[in-house]
């Protein structure tokens, strides 16, 4: 198997979610061996574990005084769209948030296509489980693949009725474009509330965001598909488990999980080279 990049440039216009800005982004075509890399004031970030500098409400990143964040719903999509390489160029702080999914990054993505490059894939393969829990019951788990590819066990259990406990299973590769691309962030109305209080999500809308009120739904048109929220997790840890560098070979198991426990469990496998080997596809 051969690393893929982009056939053509890209550009996508949107605001951002906290701002409520004007975000453009431009995705380019990339060298073999460049992996994703963002780019914001001639600046370059690599989309790595390891320059990631909050993971509160989205993935984030920073090196050389410059940051961008919400990166995770667009490696989701990259990553799904099958591409190893990418530059990334930033208008904006944030991302545009789009649909609050990855739905039309990814349809975009596939629209424009992939050139293949002439260097070997090579995949992270987990050999050694690697876990990380929060204390509070939170638990995210790398564990050798028993499939010879990704799989995915995730699972929540919420307060609020029209949630409760969901769990989605299996390759989100396979499912992608229809369970996990459509599925968006999902959030309380209180929490809403207080964000709006603080100036913040002025771009934050129910086309881009599911809203939850106690055991109802404040989204006119419900749900996108029945598990969204879980599908949801789903879509950001597979966009964060692209800042290990590559496409994984690997069971991940998430438990109430969010963008936090995901990077502390990448920092964790990476602290131990016998924890994983670079597989050539
Ligand atoms: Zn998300």
């Amino acid at each position: 198997m051969f690393q893929k990049t982009l056939k053509a440039d890209l550009q996508i216009e949107g605001v951002g979610l906290h701002s409520g800005e004007a975000s453009v982004i431009q995705i380019k075509p990339a060298e073999a061996d460049s992996g994703i890399v963002f780019e914001r004031d001639g600046q370059k970030i690599g989309a790595l574990y390891s320059h990631v500098s909050d993971t509160l409400n989205c993935t984030a990143l920073a090196q050389n005084g410059v940051n961008i964040s919400t990166i995770e719903h667009l490696m989701a999509a990259l990553y799904a769209a099958d591409i190893d390489n990418a530059l990334i160029t930033c208008s904006a702080l944030e991302l545009p948030i789009m649909d609050g999914a990855a739905e039309i990054f990814y349809k975009k993505l596939k629209a424009v296509g992939t050139q293949t490059q002439n260097a070997p894939r090579r995949f992270l393969k987990v050999l050694k489980p690697v876990v990380f829990e929060d204390g509070k019951g939170a638990k995210a788990e790398l564990l050798p693949a028993k499939t010879n590819a990704l799989f995915v066990h995730f699972e929540i259990d919420f307060p609020s009725a029209v949630v409760g406990h969901q769990v989605f299973e299996g390759n989100p590769l396979d499912v992608f474009e229809s369970q996990i691309a459509p599925c968006r962030t999902f959030c309380e109305k209180q929490q809403i509330d207080y964000l709006r209080s603080l100036g913040l999500i002025k771009g934050g809308n129910l086309d881009n965001a599911v809203v939850l009120d106690g055991d109802s739904i404040l989204n006119p048109n419900g749900f996108k598909v029945p598990n969204e929220c879980v599908n949801h997790k789903v879509l950001d840890a597979l966009g964060d488990m692209f800042t290990s560098g590559f496409h994984l070979i690997a069971d991940f198991k998430g438990f109430k999980t969010g963008h936090y426990h995901n990077n502390q469990l990448l920092k964790k496998l990476f602290e131990n080279q016998n924890n994983y080997e670079i597989w050539i596809g």
